[in-house]
């Protein structure tokens, strides 16, 4: 029988420890989330800067929430008080804003740099030389409110397990290199935010730290 309390049940008992869950509740209502608090989760992820808002003011204060979705400019400011982690940077100009709005707050704001990894032009995310370039900027250098803790990826949206697993395997792979170039000596640089319901057992077994599940906890959107 359907249930939120036993989906996440189910899949957090198959997690290991160093993978934690994302249960990305865009579109599903106040009393889904209640009852997966209710069920011990605390992370949720929220596509649209609208729907999140509204959640975090109508709900419980322990929860974190997390922004998975793609995230204009204009609305960092709604987010930037209270928002946990930022999945989806995918340009140094967003980059500018948050850290902007974080001095602003003096609140230092966690986020992950969004990486494409499927050739499929309708994703989001930069590649390895937009990435380097970010992150060689002066601009960047000199943030004192963003904290980049890691990368996040979508694989394609196919059957092909092999082409799946490569996709993640080369998001691991960056992350490795990034990781010696430029944050060897930052430890809180160490999240890879990858795998959704349909293909989250392949990410683990390529290294995710963060997994972001709707379907499979809430059901259908
Ligand atoms: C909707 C969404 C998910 C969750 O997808 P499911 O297939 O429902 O698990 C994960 N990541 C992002 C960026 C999403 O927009």
């Amino acid at each position: 029988m359907f249930s939120v309390a036993g989906n996440l049940q189910r899949i957090k008992s198959a997690l290991p420890p160093q993978v934690r869950l994302v249960a990305v509740s865009k579109t599903h209502s106040a009393e889904a989330i209640l009852e997966a608090l209710a069920a011990g989760q605390y992370i949720f992820g929220e596509n649209k800067v609208q729907e999140l808002v509204a959640k975090y003011e109508s709900l419980p204060k322990e929860i974190e929430w997390h922004m998975i979705g793609h995230l204009q400019s204009n609305k960092v400011k709604f987010i930037a008080p209270f928002v946990s982690l930022i999945h989806s940077v995918d340009s140094l100009k967003l980059l500018e804003e948050i850290d902007r709005q974080g001095a602003k707050l003096r609140r230092p704001i966690h986020c992950l740099l969004e990486i494409r990894l499927s050739t499929e032009d309708t994703k989001f995310g930069m590649n390895r030389t937009e990435v380097d370039a970010l992150l060689d900027s002066f601009s960047y250098r000199h943030m004192g409110y963003v904290r980049l803790c890691g990368l996040m990826g979508m694989a394609a949206y196919t059957d092909d397990i092999q082409q799946i697993k490569n996709e993640f395997r080369s998001l691991h792979q960056m992350f490795k290199e990034l990781k010696s170039r430029y944050f060897s000596d930052k430890e809180y640089f160490k999240e890879l935010s990858m795998g959704m319901s349909g293909d989250y057992t392949t990410a683990i077994e390529e290294g995710s730290t963060l997994v972001r599940i709707g379907t499979s906890i809430f059901g259908h959107r």
